[in-house]
Order: C-alpha cells, then structure tokens, then sequence
C-alpha cells in the first residue's frame, strides 16, 4: 500500500530531485569528455609508450594514430648480417628500467640470453685498463690505478639513481610534471637541477675522483654512452654511468619489438608518413589540431583534440612547421650530435690492440679514451638478437660481427686498421642525442593546451628509458589537464604526499 506523503514533504522531496538533478547535470558539464582522437608523431619508444598510456589514461574508445616517417622503432633498430639481425641502434637496456621491464612482461616477450665478455680501455697506443675473469682482481687493479675513485663513482651513480627511481611511484600515483626541471627538483631538489649546470667531471673532482681515473675511465665509459666528452652535465652523464655500471640485459628478437607489439596490443592506427605541419584551429571555444602529412608525394590532413610529438623538434628530424601558435612554436634550441654505427663482419687486426696473435686477443669490446687523434669511440662483438642455446662467441681469431661506434663513416684505411679483412660494412649514421652544451635551455614540454613535447625529456639525459618516463608522464599530464586534476601536477613534497596516501 502507498504511504500518503504529507504536501510540504512532497515539495521539498520535488525540490531534492531538482537540485541532485542539476548538480548532476553541472557535474556532468564540468567533467569533459574525453578526448576523440589524439595523434602521436614518432614511433620510437617514446611514441609507442605514449600511445599505450595514453589508453591506459583515456580507455580504448580514444581513436590514437601514430605517424612514422621511417621504421617503427626509431633509434631502436636492427641490421642484417648472414640473415641474422644485430643491433645497429639502442643496444642495451638497464635492470633498473622499469617501464621497459613492465613492457617485456605485458607483451609476454623475453630478455636475451647473455653471453659474457671482457672489456678493455685503447688510448690510442696502448689498452690502458683490461678486464680479468676474475672479479676481485678487477677491483684490486681498479683500486692499485686509480685509489678509491671507484667506489666514489659508485656512491654517487647510486645516490642519483636512487632519487631518480622516485619516479616510479610519483607516476604509480598519477604525478605529473610540466616541465623537465619540475619533474627533475621533485625527485633530486635543487642538487639534480645543478647537475644539469655543471659538468660531469667538476662534479666527480669535487667528489675526490682522481684526474686520471676521469680521464681514462670516465672519457672512456661516456665517449662509448654519448660519444661525447666528461664536460657533459652531470646528470645526463651519471645516467649513462648508471647504464655502464649495471647489470644490461636486450630484447630477444630485438629490442624494437617492444615498440612494434605495444603497438599493436595498443590497436593504434599506424600511419606510414611524414607529419609536414601542425595547425591550431579554435572555433567556439573548441581547439583542435590539424595534422598534415605526407607520404609518397601525397598530402593529406586531420583533426585531432590533442596531439604528442614523440621525435625531438630539429632540423634533420622533426622538420615540423608549427602554424597559428601565439606564442610561436618552433624548432628546439641546440643541435643533435652525430654518430656512426658500423656493423662490420670480418676478422679483428688484434695487432692494432697489441696482440700479434690474434687467437690470444680476449675481449669482447674495446672502449676509446677521449683522444682526438682516434678514430672510433667503440668496438663491441656482437650477438645476433636471436641468441639459440649452443650460441657461443666466435673465437677471436675467426670471422665475427662488430659493431663500431665513431663520429665520422670509417674510410678505408680505418677499416683496414681494425680488421685484418671483411665481408661486409653496413653503415648507419645516427642524429643519436642532444649534443649537450650546444643549449642551456631545456624545451617546454607544454607546447600548447593539448599539444606535448615528449622528446624534451632527451636535455636531461637521453636513453631508452627516459622516453619511457617522459611518455608515462606525458601520458598523465595529458590526462591530468584535460579532466583538470590540477592538484595532480607540479606538487611539492611528493615524497611525503605519496607516503601519506599510502
Ligand atoms: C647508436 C645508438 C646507440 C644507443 N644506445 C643506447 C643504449 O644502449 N641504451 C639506451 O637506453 N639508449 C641508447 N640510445 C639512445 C636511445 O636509442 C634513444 O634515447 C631512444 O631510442 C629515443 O627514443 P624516442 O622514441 O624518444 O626517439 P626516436 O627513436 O628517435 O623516435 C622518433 C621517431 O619519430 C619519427 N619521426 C621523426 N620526425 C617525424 C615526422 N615529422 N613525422 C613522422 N615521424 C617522424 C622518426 O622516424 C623516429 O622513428 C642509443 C642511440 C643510438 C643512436
């Protein structure tokens, strides 16, 4: 039976609905939707990486496509050799690197079996530093050169690299940054911002490493990391040591899997072509972006509500003309440094090294010292991506396949200098990182409301990794900004934050 309500109940019940109805209503005004359809320029790591959390952020029903002017994979690359494939670009990856860890997991592929190897120091005239098999000699050596530089080195990559995994748990919380200092003060304050002011080498000086340990080591480790000399700032130079130091594993198959399977597990829309122009049109409040493109002398375009530019802005790569921007969107500052990977099969002149026998020639790779008058930066045997269980290094006095790392394209006589004789050369020249110290300044990474530069991330330190991080954090500013999480970005003290949320 029905409960007569009283008539002024009844009005005030009437004017409950009403209200909970407009509140609704306002609610549902003042939450967007979300975004229709996002464009991602670049399908590097960084690219595919964003477009995968992109969807994670906005949900599947976000149309994302992805232009690629070349391979899918970008710096991440393989050549061919005797039909195996060998890494030509990005070849190792840190155990620390946990977006790249997450990634093999989740699309159920596998880390490469790795098969060992030496190393030694070439200053030109002689190996400086050799590696032993055995570990405590090592150190006893390391420690009879150079005192306790080593462990000195070892203190700071681990302290920097300590405060950089914050980073992790900042982005588990759905923390965002608006700018590559933001994002670096709330992980290492003020002190990670001065690293990116001060050079590597002052840093390691102030520290107690000796001159002798920098100039034999540490030249050496980072002519091999970024080709480039120990007055790089100190933050992208302790994460290239970070690199060198740990344990580095590869992708079996090669490592631009990662970007072709997340990809597709993403159900991205990949389109092969060049993204010419990016155009602002903002009609009755609503802003959109055409992209233009170009592939095989076609031209073609299309609106998206937001886009990301995963490929750094320069001359020589992005090559992307920014129209309607007030204020002006442009090219990045500074230039790229240029590297040469060389995948040579043929017999190593171990003579060069000092070994007239080439069967007693025990490394597996040969790193430069920052001496002018050499003419590579690295010489690494190499596995194939696709290492079988009875796989095992070629014997130094048989054909094997290297990979030499240089400035310039070796010459003849170059060639001739390292190997006795050769199959084949396959040569790939790389605009390969910023060349740090041709800038000061750090690119924004909110080039406009909805439209983001992911590759600004490359001026703190440029690896496989950080392209990770800055398309996570690219990912969740995005997000952020559009449902107006304002109290999700730039926030101080996030370590506190993040403890009291637990
Ligand atoms: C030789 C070499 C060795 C390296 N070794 C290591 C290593 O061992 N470990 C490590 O962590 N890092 C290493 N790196 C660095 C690492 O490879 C890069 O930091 C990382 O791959 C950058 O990825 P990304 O997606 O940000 O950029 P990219 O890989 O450069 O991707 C950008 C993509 O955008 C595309 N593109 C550019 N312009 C346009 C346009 N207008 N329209 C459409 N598409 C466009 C490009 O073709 C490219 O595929 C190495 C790099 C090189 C070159």
């Amino acid at each position: 039976m029905a409960v007569p309500v009283p008539i002024r109940c009844r009005t005030s019940l009437s004017l409950v609905v009403v209200l909970a109805a407009l509140q609704i209503q306002s609610l549902a005004q003042e939450t967007p939707a979300p975004p229709r359809k996002i464009a991602v320029v670049g399908a590097g790591i960084g690219g595919s990486a964003v477009a995968h959390f992109l969807q994670q952020q906005f949900g599947p029903q976000v149309q994302i496509d992805v232009y690629e002017k070349g391979s899918v994979g970008g710096r991440l690359a393989t050549v061919t050799v005797n039909s195996q494939q060998y890494e030509c670009g990005s070849s190792s990856i840190h155990s620390l690197n946990l977006h790249m860890q997450d990634f093999v997991k989740l699309l159920g592929l596998k880390h490469r079996r790795e098969i060992t190897g030496k190393s030694a120091i070439f200053n030109g005239e002689q190996l400086i530093l050799e590696e032993t098999d055995w570990y405590l000699l090592n150190l006893f050596r390391l420690w009879w050169h150079y005192g306790i530089s080593l462990l000195r080195l070892q203190m700071w990559v681990e302290e920097v690299m300590e405060k950089f995994m914050r980073i992790y748990k900042y982005q588990a919380y759905g923390y965002a940054f608006s700018t590559v200092d933001e994002l670096l003060r709330s992980l290492g304050g003020e002190n990670f911002i001065s690293m990116m002011q001060r050079s590597v080498s002052e840093s390691l000086l102030e520290l107690g490493v000796t001159q002798r340990f920098i100039d034999d080591v540490i030249a050496a480790l980072l002519r091999t990391g970024y080709g480039q000399p120990v007055s790089i700032p100190a933050f992208a130079g302790a994460i290239s040591l970070a690199a060198a130091q740990g344990n580095r594993w590869a992708v079996e198959g090669g490592n631009t899997l990662v970007c072709s399977e997340l990809l597709k597990q993403t159900k991205a829309n990949v389109i092969q072509a060049q993204v010419t122009e990016i155009e602002l049109h903002s009609t009755e409040g609503k802003t959109l972006y055409q992209v233009k493109h170009q592939a095989n002398d076609e031209h073609a375009s299309d609106f998206y509500d937001m886009v990301i530019i995963a490929t750094p802005l320069h001359q020589e790569k992005g090559n992307i003309t920014f129209r309607n921007f007030d204020p002006a969107v442009g090219e990045g500052p500074g230039s790229y440094h240029h590297i040469v990977s060389s995948v040579i099969h043929g017999y190593l002149n171990a003579s060069y090294f000092g070994f007239p026998d080439p069967k007693l020639f025990p490394f597996a790779s040969i790193l430069a010292t920052d001496n002018p008058g050499l003419f590579f930066n690295s010489l690494d045997n190499i596995c194939p991506v696709n290492v079988s269980a009875g796989f095992r290094r070629k014997q130094p006095q048989e054909a094997a396949v290297w990979k030499v790392l240089s400035q310039q394209p070796l010459d003849k006589q170059q060639l001739k200098t390292l190997f006795r004789s050769y199959y084949s050369v396959q040569t790939t020249e790389w605009l390969a990182y910023p060349q740090y110290g041709s800038s000061n300044t750090v690119p924004p990474i909110v080039l406009h409301d909805n439209l983001f530069y992911l590759s600004s991330i490359e001026w703190a330190a440029s690896s496989v990794e950080m392209s990770a991080v800055a398309a996570k954090n690219v990912a969740l500013l995005a997000y952020n900004r559009w449902f107006q999480h304002l109290d999700k970005i730039d926030q101080k003290d996030l370590m506190q934050k993040v403890k009291t949320e637990l």
